[in-house]
């Protein structure tokens, strides 16, 4: 690995973190997101996590990013039209809410809930917590998105989201950088960044948690929406041979050749072992507010990702969902420790399993309609009228 020149910061707080399965799975068109195509990866699986994180020094905590309501149905039509556009699957179980109070932790101890950005799959139901739980949002959240909807009936955001709670609009007007990314010390104490990632949505922020001393975790919501954005790069290239640390399916042999991924590798081969996979989606369909901006961004996050006391998570990496221990697989899993427990290795490659294998689906959907409250829809229509036709698919 070549060593990465990104520098982090010295600082005395710490957080304790725990990951959330949001209980939101989507399924999404690979064209709105990523570019270019390769055959047999037409859409993407995503998972959703979510993180607690609680500063040791004060107890406060927060959460960042907040999944998808369980009601979707009633989002507003704005919301609904983006989810008709991009994502073709998508199930909901639960809220984070309910994961929640189902580990013990009472939703009226947070502080504040941060969205990475507006979109419904981070932003959650904020009216099920108490009216003390603030919302925290990226700069120019306000100008663009608010009043919500219904006074905005074009907007994607709720009204009722906001009403009777505290709001902060960051501001990154500060000379800190992190890694060449603006920053916002969010306790004051170092324990949690706050970093300004433009490009997939105005005000776009990630967050950089410090577990221990100097070991970081960069919680990257929709900095982009799969690791082969990022992954692989010139610090941290495929090996010529993947050995089982790569946690590949029983598909594979093992140790696998690189060449079984890099052939299909849009830049070939040789390059395709030092450079990733895909880009941010341009195209028409593209869901990225900015797509020349999410991909500068993108080379930031490809300096986080190369150094050794940082481990990158974005909330849809289907590795992240299925390998970290969740709180919901355990009230008092945590994620500290992750260089000494392997956790970043057990991640790092194992988005390959989602690539296509012969042209075809490396995985199966993950999930297809729209399950909501329990019942399937077939479609967007059939959301919005709340008129199923499972049992009419089922005769
Ligand atoms: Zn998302």
């Amino acid at each position: 690995m070549s060593a990465t020149v990104l520098e982090l910061p010295p600082g005395n707080g710490t957080v304790r973190l725990q990951v959330i399965d949001t209980g939101s799975k989507l399924l999404c068109k690979a064209e709105t997101l990523l570019e270019p195509g390769i055959p047999g990866h037409e859409y993407l699986n995503l998972p959703n996590v979510c993180w607690l994180v609680e500063n040791l020094n004060t107890g406060k905590k927060v959460l960042f990013d907040c999944g998808v309501r369980k009601n979707f149905k009633d989002l507003p039509p704005a919301a609904l039209e983006v989810l008709r556009v991009s994502t073709p699957g998508l199930h909901v179980d639960f809220d984070v809410h309910d994961i929640l109070v189902k580990s013990k932790v009472d939703p009226g101890t947070l502080d504040w809930i941060i969205w990475s950005h507006h979109h419904w799959d981070h932003t959650g139901d904020p009216t099920r917590f108490p009216p003390n739980v603030g919302i925290v949002v990226g700069p120019e959240f306000s100008a663009t998105h608010l009043p919500g909807y219904p006074s905005n009936p074009k907007s994607e955001m709720v009204e009722k989201d906001f009403v009777g709670r505290p709001f902060w609009e960051l501001d990154f007007d500060t000379n800190r950088t992190i890694g060449g990314l603006r920053a916002y010390d969010f306790w004051g104490d170092g324990s949690l960044y706050l970093l300004d990632t433009p490009g997939h949505s105005v005000g776009h922020i990630s967050a950089l948690a410090r577990t221990s001393d100097m070991n970081f975790v960069f919680m990257g919501g929709d900095i982009c929406h799969f690791p082969g954005v990022f992954r692989p790069s010139p610090y941290i290239p495929l090996p010529n041979q993947m050995t089982k640390a790569a946690r590949l399916d029983t598909y594979f042999a093992c140790p696998c050749a690189a060449s079984t991924f890099t052939s299909i590798h849009p830049k070939g081969e040789e390059a395709g072992r030092r450079e990733p996979f895909y880009k941010p989606s341009s195209g028409p369909l593209s869901i990225y507010q900015d797509p020349s901006l999410a991909y500068s961004t993108v080379q930031r996050l490809i300096e986080f990702d190369a150094h050794p006391d940082v481990m990158v998570c974005i909330a849809h990496d289907p590795a992240v969902a299925e390998t970290l221990p969740t709180m919901n697989k355990g009230p008092a899993n945590e994620i500290n420790g992750w260089k000494e427990k392997g956790y970043k290795e057990a991640c790092h490659w194992g988005f390959l399993n989602q690539l296509p294998r012969a042209g075809k689906p490396g995985r199966p959907k993950l999930v297809e309609k729209y399950k909501c409250e329990g019942t399937l829809y077939d479609d967007v229509e059939g959301l919005k009228t709340g008129h199923s036709n499972h049992f009419k698919s089922l005769l």
